[in-house]
């Protein structure tokens, strides 16, 4: 069975964005990787606080990353220090290069990562970094490039900032969404009191109308940037 990669700013982001779909292609025998490139925790920390707490916050978001992981059936988690918040400092090539190391690893035939239009700008420089990584170059891999949404990221932009998440691919994720939730957990410190959207009742909600906009229990939703279907 072919190979999918998983490429996120941080670490939440997979379960946010795409954690039913990875379990599901998990279940059907899918080899899923996961590679995230920043830590989700340098910047809030910048000022006022030790290292020492910065690092203890970073090891347990580690331990959540793991846990998280284990919980989707996640074979491998690699993971890049690019600066937390500040991925826009870095170039988009050095980034890609990153990509194109793991794609080279696992030579995946389906990458998962950000949309285009995301608040966060780590989620951009990501998204721009798979676009140049996954360049569909004579002998590359990957024939099926999506893009998912990621609460608090992408339903915040507001109109004429950033292309629209408009979805035009759905996953069932009926039989999944309950570990997708137990994933979740693991990172009970990222999360918000009930109505922010990163919380358990608001993915609960989204899986809901995402599936109903396609008439099943629960669904996720991308945007499909390439597509190839090979000879
Ligand atoms: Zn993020």
């Amino acid at each position: 069975m072919s190979a999918v990669l998983v490429v996120v700013a941080h670490p939440d982001d997979e379960v946010l964005g795409c954690g039913g779909t990875m379990a599901r292609l998990a279940q059907e025998g899918r080899s899923v990787h996961l590679l995230v490139l920043a830590d989700g925790v340098g910047a809030r920390h910048v000022d006022g606080h030790t290292d020492a707490r910065v690092m203890d916050e970073q090891r347990r978001r580690r331990v959540a990353l793991t846990a998280a992981s284990q919980v989707l059936g996640v074979q491998s988690v690699d993971t890049a220090d690019f600066p937390d918040n500040r991925m826009d400092t870095v170039a988009v090539l050095d980034v890609a290069r990153r990509v194109e190391q793991a794609i080279a690893a696992h030579r995946p035939t389906m990458v998962l990562t950000h949309h285009a239009g995301d608040v966060n700008q780590d989620h951009r420089r990501t998204h721009e970094a798979v676009i140049a990584a996954c360049r569909p170059q004579p002998g590359h891999p990957v024939d099926t490039l999506l893009f998912f949404e990621v609460a608090s990221s992408t339903e915040w932009q507001v109109p004429g900032a950033a292309p629209v998440f408009q979805p035009s691919w759905f996953v069932d994720t009926s039989s999944t969404i309950t570990k997708q939730l137990e994933a979740l957990s693991c990172y009970a410190e990222e999360l918000r009191p009930w109505p922010h959207p990163r919380s358990a009742e608001a993915l609960r909600a989204r899986a809901a109308w995402r599936g109903a906009t396609v008439g099943v229990e629960a669904a996720e939703a991308f945007m499909l940037g390439r597509r190839l279907v090979r000879g």
